[in-house]
């Protein structure tokens, strides 16, 4: 079986080593220039973009920007999950919050905007602590705004008078103090099957994702639940067929969401070391109409696992991998400030043992580039 993946990043690259395991060959298109390449030496392959569409039993996305004529194209061949019409939804956030909205899905307060004297009436509607993103192209806390008191309105505004708001709308949101980031990932085959990974954990530093636990510490079966609703609302609601991940912020009891990515995402990486299915073989699964894997952690209730991204560094000292129960993931990219380079699993059969092997690891990794890794360590180290 083939599959043909829009992006030839990180996402498909760990698609293609975990289709090749059941002999499903994954190819990747590059659209910056529409040539079909392999997902690991992103080589070029020996074929154009429509051989390839058609030699594929299905074609998917590692990411929600591809420009809409290939999303077009892939579409009309019958055989893109998901659909063009979630994908725009996550690539948009004015089509995801209509979604959110029409579905009855929690999520943040907000207002569209698309002229900015309409920012003096957010402050009235939302409150004078706003975060304001552009609806498109936004990634990693990029296209983001914040305005702490209306005083500093008049200099956000001539800093946001170059875009054209009537091309691209923002959507401005009320700066929620909410108590954790959680996040949920499941997959809905062509068939309807679905099955949900345990709540993630998410800690962020400057808008971008550094750690992930799973399951989340205290998530009670009511949350899970709460959360699985979600979940199956938005999938039934979208027809969706694949990975889709909910990013969730949790206030008290409540989960708001806070957006969609349609496609497998950093905080399910865990999932290949801690799952007995990853996210990456459930969503070749789910395309391909095969039966779902197994998405709870692997070793039993109390087992967890953690992810730590690797960001803008190459310079690890490989002796980590001597911590046990590392696992250590790398894209082959050029370091770049803020760039993604890898990750690293840990698996464990408690939280406190996760701390403590989190503990070990923070022994080899520097706190410049790793600045959320020593604090939750010690936190889960003194989980009981
Ligand atoms: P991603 O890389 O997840 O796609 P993104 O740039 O698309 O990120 P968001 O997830 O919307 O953007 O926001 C990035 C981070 O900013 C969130 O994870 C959260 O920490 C913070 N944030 C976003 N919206 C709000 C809000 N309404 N109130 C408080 N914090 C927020
Ligand atoms: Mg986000």
């Amino acid at each position: 079986m083939q599959v043909l993946v829009y992006g030839a990043g990180q996402l498909a690259q760990m698609m293609y080593l975990d289709g090749a395991a059941l002999g499903i060959n994954v190819m990747a298109v590059d659209v910056n220039n529409n040539t079909v390449v392999h997902p690991v030496s992103k080589l070029p392959l020996e074929c154009t973009l429509e051989q390839a569409i058609e030699l594929a039993d299905a074609l998917t996305v590692e990411f929600e920007h591809v420009p809409e004529p290939l999303l077009e194209q892939a579409q009309a061949s019958g055989k893109l999950y998901p659909g063009i019409d979630a994908i725009l939804v996550g690539a948009d956030r004015v089509r995801e919050k209509a979604l959110l909205s029409g579905l009855a899905i929690p999520n943040c307060p907000y207002q569209v905007v698309d002229d900015l004297a309409q920012l003096d009436s957010c402050v009235d509607k939302l409150g004078e602590r706003l975060i304001i993103k552009a609806s498109r192209d936004g990634y990693d806390g990029y296209g983001q705004w914040r305005l702490k008191t209306a005083s500093e309105l008049p200099a956000l505004k001539s800093q946001l008078a170059e875009l054209d708001l009537k091309k691209v709308p923002l959507v401005v949101e009320q700066m929620l103090s909410f108590d954790r980031e959680v996040s949920l990932i499941g997959a809905r085959s062509k068939s309807g099957q679905v099955v949900v990974y345990p709540l993630a954990e998410n800690l962020h530093h400057e808008g971008q994702l550094h750690v992930s636990v799973a399951p989340a510490i205290a998530s009670s079966a009511a949350l899970n639940e709460q959360a699985r609703d979600i979940f199956t609302k938005l999938v039934n609601g979208m027809d969706y067929v694949g990975v889709l991940a909910v990013e969730l912020f949790q206030c008290g009891d409540e989960l708001l969401v806070n957006e969609l990515a349609p496609r497998v995402h950093n905080s399910g990486h865990w999932s290949q070391a801690g799952s007995p299915t990853s996210q990456f073989e459930n969503h070749l699964r789910a395309v391909l109409d095969l039966p779902l894997g197994l998405a709870c952690n692997t070793g039993g209730e109390a087992a967890v696992s953690a992810m730590i991204n690797i960001i803008g560094c190459d310079n690890h000292n490989m002796a980590l991998l001597g911590v046990p129960g590392v696992h250590f993931n790398w894209y082959g990219k050029t370091v770049r400030r803020k760039r993604k380079m890898g990750h690293i699993n840990v698996t464990a059969s408690n939280y406190a043992e996760l701390g403590s092997k989190l503990l070990s690891l923070s022994e080899y990794l520097s706190l410049a580039h790793f600045p959320c890794l020593s604090e939750e360590a010690s936190r889960l180290a003194s989980e009981s």
